[in-house]
């Protein structure tokens, strides 16, 4: 039986504004874009009392929140805060997988620390780090990385919360079906129809069922509404890659509407860079770009991360076909690291791309949060 514990900040960028700047103690803080077209990233708790959440856009929080402070990111202290976490992690554990600059998962079923009490390493971690770093975190203790997920956000925020092996099954029986992970709003609302209310619902259905139900997702349900996930901690985690892409509802017709979209999504993957766990030096810098009849291209350079630099790249993929575009995307490629080079060496040799080292593209109009 595996003991992981996932750690989550609790609302991280917002925690270390208040942490540096003690002034804004107390009052409701959010950390984001400020201009008329800005969005939040996160805020904390005082600002989740009006209403404001992550993703929102400025204004419409300032309207909900009048005294809102509205801090611009500092994505280097972020960053650094994140990897002295994750050296506070390392004096007990090297099975560590970070999701994000706030939260990782710890595999820690060898861990001899505190005689093996994954509850007591837990709690020990979140003293360290609010002595050492000044922000709270919550954690969560289960047999497996999707328990141990929920079971961190379950006492948020500066919470505990253990799923001893011996407790999955009445703990999912009484689930909402909502916190599943891939489970959105819509998925929900079908399930609301078909009658699931929660996991123990959802054990009721064979798996024929599930599979008629939700296709794809429904063997995944079964495990899910089990308390089964047999998902390893995996401690390597080396993008090669990090891109933003969006699908046009309308094709766009011409390169000059091309073009236009260029600021937005520049925007979005110096976005995305700023928040990468990915620490491996950026070489070259790529636009794709997907046409009404779904041929593709992808013109790639070393150049530096600019505006500018997209421009170039974006006139000559448009150039290459000439013909409505649907899809547009940017992206830039990470040297290889180290640790990643029998890897690459081996992907040389087969001539293949070997998936699990890809960070694949994410659409930009999921809104790209912290909570
Ligand atoms: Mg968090």
């Amino acid at each position: 039986m595996r003991k992981i514990i996932h750690i989550d900040c609790d609302c991280y960028y917002a925690a270390l504004e208040v942490r540096d700047f003690p002034e804004l103690r107390g009052f409701p803080v959010a950390v984001g874009g400020q201009g008329p077209r800005g969005v939040l990233s996160t805020c904390n708790y005082e600002a989740r009392a009006f209403g404001v959440r992550s993703a929102m856009p400025t204004a419409r929080a300032r309207a909900m929140c009048p005294g809102l402070i509205i801090q611009p990111s500092r994505f280097d202290v972020y960053r650094s805060v994140s990897r002295q976490m994750r050296a506070i992690f390392a004096r007990y554990t090297d099975q560590i997988e970070p999701l994000s600059l706030d939260e990782a998962y710890l595999d820690v079923s060898d861990s001899t620390a505190f005689a093996g009490s994954a509850t007591r390493l837990a709690e020990h971690l979140r003293h360290e780090i609010k002595q050492e770093l000044g922000i709270t975190v919550s954690a969560g203790v289960a047999p497996n990385k999707y328990l141990a997920k929920i079971a961190s956000d379950w006492h948020k925020p500066d919470g505990l919360c253990v799923i001893t092996p011996d407790k999955v099954a009445e703990f999912v029986q009484a689930l909402p079906v909502e916190r599943l992970f891939g489970v959105g709003q819509k998925t929900a609302e079908r399930m609301h129809q078909l009658g699931f209310r929660t996991c123990g619902d959802l054990q009721q259905a064979s798996l024929m069922t599930l599979i008629d139900g939700f296709g794809r997702f429904g063997p995944r349900l079964y495990q899910l509404a089990r308390g089964e996930d047999e998902r390893p901690v995996r401690t390597e985690r080396f993008a090669k890659s990090l891109s933003v892409e969006h699908t046009y509802p309308t094709d766009l017709s011409d390169e000059t509407t091309c073009l236009q979209q260029l600021p937005t999504l520049f925007e979005e993957l110096q976005r995305r860079l700023a928040k990468r766990t990915q620490t491996g030096a950026i070489e070259r810098v790529f636009v794709k770009m997907r046409f009404r009849s779904f041929q593709q291209t992808t013109v790639e350079r070393a150049l530096p991360v600019t505006e500018a630099s997209f421009t170039t790249l974006m006139t000559e993929a448009w150039s290459r076909r000439g013909e409505p575009v649907r899809l547009l995307g940017l992206g830039v490629r990470f040297a290889e690291q180290a640790s990643n080079q029998q890897l690459a060496l081996f992907e040389g040799l087969t001539g293949g791309g070997v998936n699990a080292v890809h960070q694949s593209p994410v659409e930009f109009d999921e809104a790209v949060t912290e909570q």
